[in-house]
């Protein structure tokens, strides 16, 4: 009886070392998916290429620095 009890408690003790292995090796939702950052064509700054305008193949990081176009 008493080996069947330490049998479990090693196998408790294992499930538990996996289970926080598991979770220490888990990356963060954020590093998971690495955004792709573009550079708006007027001011230069960067920024998620989700929220990028684009246009003729530049891309702008808001509606009024598309419109004034590429910048110098
Ligand atoms: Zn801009």
């Amino acid at each position: 009886m008493a080996k069947f009890l330490l049998f479990l408690a090693v196998i408790a003790v294992i499930y538990f070392f996996v289970r926080a292995a598991n979770r220490r090796s888990k990356p963060p939702a954020s590093a998971a998916k690495p955004e792709a950052m573009v550079r708006c064509a007027h001011c230069g700054v960067h920024f998620p290429g989700a929220e990028a305008l684009s246009l003729d193949g530049r891309d702008y990081c808001s509606e009024e620095h598309r419109r004034l176009g590429a910048g110098p």
